[in-house]
């Protein structure tokens, strides 16, 4: 691929304003002033629009195709929620102007768009008190573990693990650690967490157990009663990974079932393109007993209806981001929620789990489908002996669609992951069993037929271990 120094050729420019009376180096002083003129490419206009053009239709994207990729929730968000989140009043705020003695008079629109959001998200969780600043599903998991070290210290609870199920997201036991607990993990049971074996693994100094529901093979728990009883006991929390939201708003309310603490990714189901490391909201929701603890400032409403922010929480763990987390992201997230309401809310994931069991239907007779049950908003998937998920994937990527997620879960032999989202019409899956029923049946006469895939993407395969381990990030200056 050519950069735009390998473009550049020199005298060519855009279109150069006329020169000031007074040229830079008159205005500036002398001591910041640069020794020599910076490495710049020359381009005309016209170069640089079509090379980052061309550029951006390198990068997959949900806006140019199909995208299912398990795990991820790769809906299509409307262009609309870009255009609320956009609006000068929100984006031309300066972002401590709250926190200004007065400055709350000059944000009451921002306040109120964090408290809304905090309440619908109380309202569709069957939360207490819901907090926007993580940034991300991790962090929102970081967040969880805080809090609940915080109840058990102020309990003054000796507890030291929490425990994980094999199917988790990598992030839970990586978020459990950073908080400083040992990390138990527990091994599912047809799929999901088996209540015997949480019996076993659930000795007094167990400060949680972090479950996901729908889990990462796309099914339902159905033990959650027996676990929540057997967690109170030993006064253990519950924390709930709702990535999968999806799969469930509008029709489960986890603060109902007995969950303490919930982060949500907001960027995944609720209006926000994803991918790439960013903007992501992993908004956190707790129960009554955890609300002391919650990061600060709090947006409250006044008894005149105005809205402040409230830093007196003694007990709080305190900031765990600047400026009350990714603004535009929850503003997103608030648009579509606004809009699609309570009708909407559960028909998006109704369509999500419709589509999910549609393509595992069909898919059926050409892959093995371990868990032969209804599924929430994905499936895993294995193919026929001897054919590899990397070569399916790489073979999907050359006909223009996304691969699903491979190689996770690690307790599903070679597994595809699909996750088609509500956003997807018939054709569209139509047009993926076709093609993945074709890829298989060719791969059984003539393995080497997956194996030469991708033919006439940009890369083909790569060395992945070699590209994470020493990225090239920087061109070199000759
Ligand atoms: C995506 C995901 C996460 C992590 O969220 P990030 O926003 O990527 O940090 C955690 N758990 C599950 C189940 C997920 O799907």
């Amino acid at each position: 691929m050519r950069t735009l120094f390998d473009k550049s050729a020199k005298g060519r420019t855009a279109v150069v304003p006329a020169m000031p009376e007074k040229q830079a180096g008159d205005m500036l002083p002398q001591n910041l002033l640069r020794a020599k003129p910076a490495h710049l490419p020359e381009l005309s206009e016209l170069d640089v629009i079509r090379h980052f053009t061309e550029n951006s239709h390198k990068n997959f994207s949900v806006d140019g195709n199909f995208y299912p990729l398990g795990s991820c929730t790769m809906k299509y968000n409307a262009k609309v929620l870009e255009h609320i989140a956009a609006l000068p009043g929100f984006t031309q705020i300066h972002p401590l102007i709250a926190q200004l003695k007065n400055g709350e008079q000059y944000t009451q629109g921002a306040l109120q768009a964090v408290y809304e959001a905090e309440q619908l998200l109380c309202e569709i969780n069957g939360m207490k008190a819901f907090t926007m600043q993580p940034m991300s599903g991790a962090n929102g998991e970081f967040t969880g573990v805080m809090l609940i070290a915080a109840y058990h210290k102020d309990k003054g609870n000796k507890k030291t693990k929490i425990i994980v199920p094999d199917s988790a997201h990598g992030t839970n036991p990586a978020s459990a650690m950073m908080a400083g607990y040992e990390v138990v993990n527990i091994p599912s049971v047809d799929g999901m967490v088996d209540p015997d074996v949480l019996e076993k693994n659930l000795t007094d100094d167990v400060a949680a157990l972090m479950m996901t529901c729908p889990n990462t093979l796309g099914l339902f728990e159905r033990n959650l009663p027996k676990i929540v009883e057997k967690l109170r006991k030993i006064d253990a929390l519950l924390y709930y990974d709702g990535a999968n939201l999806n799969a469930i708003m509008g029709k489960m309310r986890v603060g109902d079932v007995g969950f303490d603490v919930v982060h949500l990714n907001l960027h995944k189901t609720m209006g926000t393109p994803h991918g790439g490391g960013g903007p992501g909201s992993g908004a956190v929701g707790v129960s009554e007993r955890l609300v002391p603890y919650l990061p600060v400032g709090r947006v409250e409403k006044t008894a005149e209806g105005t809205y402040r922010l409230n830093f007196d929480y003694p007990k709080s763990i305190g900031y765990i981001a600047p400026f009350l987390g990714n603004f535009s992201v929850y503003v997103k997230a608030l648009a579509y929620i606004s809009r699609l309401g309570k009708e909407g809310i559960p028909r998006a994931a109704e369509y999500a789990v419709l589509n999910a069991n549609y393509l595992r239907k069909k898919m059926e007779s050409f892959l093995t489908v371990p868990f032969d049950r209804i599924c929430m908003h994905e499936f895993v998937s294995t193919p026929p002996e001897g054919m590899k998920a990397l070569d399916l994937a790489k073979a999907l990527l050359e006909y223009g669609i996304h691969a699903p997620t491979i190689y996770f879960p690690l307790i599903v032999h070679e597994c595809l992951m699909f996750e088609p989202t509500e956003t997807e019409n018939k054709d569209t899956l139509d047009n993926l069993v076709t093609l993945m029923q074709e890829f298989v049946e060719k791969g059984k006469q003539d393995p080497s037929f997956l194996q030469q895939m991708p033919l006439t993407t940009p890369l083909r395969r790569l060395d992945e271990t070699l590209a994470a381990r020493s990225m090239v990030l920087k061109q070199e200056e000759e």
